[in-house]
């Protein structure tokens, strides 16, 4: 009897070592708030993360 290779669960891969899963490109902090933007730290002039664009936006269409 082996029901336990019949019912076996695929094991995953081995996630490889070395790499760090939340290290990505580097991103440039919100002007703002300096949380990480969406945007790279290559980016030119100021950069706003989601948050902080979308309050800016609604400022923006809101003043006067
Ligand atoms: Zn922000």
């Amino acid at each position: 009897m082996d029901d336990a290779s019949y019912c076996a669960t695929p094991v995953p891969a081995p996630a490889p070592v070395g790499l760090e899963a939340d290290a990505g490109p580097p991103f440039a902090e919100c002007v703002l708030c300096r949380e990480p933007t969406e945007y790279p730290e290559s980016a030119r002039g100021a950069t706003l993360c989601p948050v902080c664009a979308w309050q800016e936006a609604g400022r923006s269409a809101c003043s006067g």
